[in-house]
């Protein structure tokens, strides 16, 4: 098969034709062996070993990056904006160009050692001496001292002060520069009143590129040095010029004591610990009591609510203040909720306790910081009027948006135009990939693989490789087709800009907008695996061969259903209001099939599966988990049982196969224990079980390897 470069490729066909087997385990895989194989050994030693992919030959492959409909992140510390180094932009911005603010009192920043106030301050004291205005440069670590005299020399300074001496950028730079800082010569002045302006104009650039620091050599006296302060215009406290990392939740500088960045706390729920509120307590309603290890406590409870005349057969939903107090708090012989989670606790250091003790906590914002990570002085610096932790809270369109339109001063766009220019680059990606919904703070292990894949081709686009492979795997998956129709118009522009880009796609829109169409098949598994078709759009649209291609053009179709079920009794969902949910009412016909659909982060999912899905599971108690915010359901009555049946892989253990999820080798099992062969062996079904011994092969457990 043949795949031009510089071109978008989609690869159709029924599912299990072969498609990412071709895409991914062939042509992926070989990019990334090539480039493994390019490197030292040294380097290999750290990199997943990969086996060659099975082809004969493979020509001018390039090196390839695949976006897979994976999200691999689990920590709860990786957010968009820092997936995206978004966030990193924002640290930089909010430390160059923020407006800081007292922590203590709230009121702005004033600032105390001021250009003039340095001026006035040399002009009284050295009145008619000359002077150099030199500002504080580290020397960066790394860089040859000549490359550093081109950079200045670039800039328009003449010259430094090097060990005491002042050296011109002319003459060649010594061998190695050892001090930590340079001084760099602004301006050379007179300290007179007619040259004030000259020198508070000289004094404020200093103390710009000089990050806050100047340093003034009077000639025939000493070398005065200043810095810049902040204090609070209020309150008087000395404040700083934050750095970037105060702003980085991830690490001690910046995170919130309280939480350690994590913007939450785990707290214990009693929706967990009392997971239905229709038992009572002499029916097991405290849930972790109902295990052997809560059997004392349970005991404990009964004795303790015969004591203080509790009923023990009321549901717990109809137990007043009083009686809840007792369960929770006990009553000195009796140690109560509370009591027992505390004693649970001193055995933390075991693995499972930790595990029993995580399914009765949930997550809530932490006191201190709010939700916002951060630590009180980071969250006292502003732009535009918002905190870091409130700019984060944007979603990528308004935070484009405020970027857009940010007042700042000469100075304040100066330090910040690269920062700014990086940050709209980053946020118009995510725009045009279709994200603008998602808040730049939201937790990537959230997101679905679908938006995973997206923030990665965003990154992608913004890192302006070209000559790469790009292979995707159907990233129109949970999109509405007019983001499909922008995502492939993306695809297109990778191409174009000079990169090989494969797409395993079924829908319509990307299969249309392909330069060149491959269509595998003809049939699934067995059947599969052969190229039905590869050719141009053209081509493609002309043949016969393909199926695909019969059903895009019209030569065969699918009918739609003559006569549509109205449904007679409906489930009936009021209030729903979780997220960006309008406090709306949704009406399902029962009987029915019923299609909930609109573009991305409309709020399909929250109604649907947040809840509707758990607000009905959990009134049938197969699920405890809290159903988004809703008034009543109603219609219940009219169903025997929900059942979820979303993208999560079914089961993750070797031993899982389809023949087993859904129990037929059981059957499958008793048919051989049935054979008369069997039975002279006296074999039973066990015997043909891989999980158990005497069925299993002993020397791998049954694992097969
Ligand atoms: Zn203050
Ligand atoms: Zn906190
Ligand atoms: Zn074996």
């Amino acid at each position: 098969v043949e795949i031009p470069h510089d071109r978008l490729t989609v690869i159709t066909g029924v599912s299990g034709s072969g498609k990412s087997s071709l895409a991914f385990d062939t042509l992926f895989a070989e990019g990334q062996w090539r480039y493994i194989e390019s490197l030292s050994t040294y380097a290999r030693m750290f990199l997943e070993r990969i086996d060659r992919p099975d082809v004969d030959r493979i020509e001018q492959i390039r090196p390839a990056v695949a976006l897979e409909q994976k999200n691999p992140v689990r920590t709860a510390r990786s957010t968009v904006g820092t997936a995206t180094e978004i966030y990193d932009y924002l640290r930089l911005l909010y430390a160059k160009v923020g407006r800081v603010h007292c922590a203590a009192c709230g009121a702005p920043a004033a600032s105390h050692h001021s250009a003039t106030t340095i001026a006035d301050a040399l002009l009284g004291e050295h009145p008619g001496a000359r002077a150099l205005v030199t500002f504080p440069l580290p020397v960066p670590t790394g860089v040859p001292p000549a490359e550093v005299w081109a950079a200045l020399t670039r800039r328009g300074f003449a010259r430094v002060r090097l060990d005491g001496e002042v050296v011109d950028l002319t003459t060649p730079p010594p061998a190695t520069l050892r001090a930590p800082e340079l001084d760099v010569v602004l301006d050379r002045v007179v300290l007179a009143a007619d040259g004030r302006a000259r020198l508070v104009d000289s004094l404020e650039t200093a103390l710009r590129e000089g990050g806050g620091r100047v340093a003034v050599d009077v000639v025939g006296a000493t070398r005065r040095a200043f810095t810049e302060e902040f204090r609070c215009g209020a309150c008087g406290a000395a404040l700083e010029r934050p750095q970037p990392l105060l702003f980085s939740f991830n690490h001690p500088l910046g995170a919130c004591a309280e939480c350690k960045g994590f913007g939450n706390v785990l707290k214990y729920d009693e929706s967990l610990v009392v997971p239905d509120r229709a038992l009572s307590l002499g029916a097991g309603a405290i849930e972790p009591w109902t295990h052997p290890s809560g059997k004392w406590y349970q005991r404990e409870l009964v004795r303790a609510a015969r004591r203080s005349g509790v009923d023990l057969n009321v549901p717990w939903e109809r137990l007043g203040e009083r009686e809840r107090r007792l369960v929770y708090d006990g009553d000195g012989k009796f140690p109560g909720i509370n009591g027992f989670f505390e004693e649970i606790e001193s055995y933390r250091y075991k693995l499972h306790v930790r595990v029993f003790l995580s399914r009765y906590r949930t997550q809530s914002p932490c006191p201190v910081c709010a939700g916002a990570r951060l630590k009180p002085a980071a969250l006292a610096v502003k732009v535009a009027g918002l905190t870091i932790a409130e700019f984060t809270g944007l979603t990528i369109e308004r935070a484009a948006a405020t970027v857009e339109s940010l007042s700042l001063t000469a100075w304040e766009a100066a330090v910040g135009r690269e920062i700014l220019r990086q940050l709209a680059a980053k946020l118009t990606f995510l725009l045009r990939v279709g994200l603008g919904y998602l808040t730049l703070g939201r937790q990537t292990r959230s997101l679905s693989g679908g938006e995973a894949q997206r923030i990665n081709l965003a990154n992608q686009l913004g890192s302006q490789l070209v000559g790469t492979l790009y292979v995707l795997d159907e990233p129109s998956i949970g999109l509405h087709s007019r983001d499909t129709a922008r995502l492939a118009d993306l695809c297109r522009e990778l191409a174009t800009a000079g990169n090989t880009v494969v797409v395993v796609e079924h829908d319509r829109a990307f299969i249309e907008a392909a330069d060149h169409v491959i269509e595998l098949g003809p049939g699934s598994g067995e059947r599969g695996g052969e190229v039905v078709f590869s050719g141009s759009q053209d081509e493609f649209r002309k043949t016969t061969r393909s199926l695909t291609a019969r059903y895009l053009t019209g030569r065969e179709s699918i009918p739609a259903p003559l006569s549509r079920r109205p449904g007679r009794r409906q489930l009936v969902l009021t209030g729903a209001r979780e997220h960006n949910l309008k406090d709306l009412t949704l009406r399902l016909p029962l009987g029915t099939l019923t299609v909930v659909t609109g573009v991305s982060g409309s709020g399909k999912s929250t109604l649907v599966h947040d809840t509707l899905y758990r607000a009905v599971a959990r009134a049938f108690k197969t699920e405890f988990q809290t159903p988004g915010a809703y008034t009543a359901v109603t219609g219940i009555e009219y169903l025997k049982g929900v059942r979820l049946i979303d993208q999560e892989p079914i089961g993750r253990t070797p031993r899982s196969n389809p023949v087993t999820y859904v129990k037929a080798f059981d059957e499958v099992r008793k048919l051989y224990a049935a054979l008369p062969r069997a039975k002279a062996l006296g074999l039973g079904a066990g015997a043909f079980s891989f999980n158990v011994p005497g069925g299993r092969c002993e020397s791998c457990q049954g694992d097969g390897f």
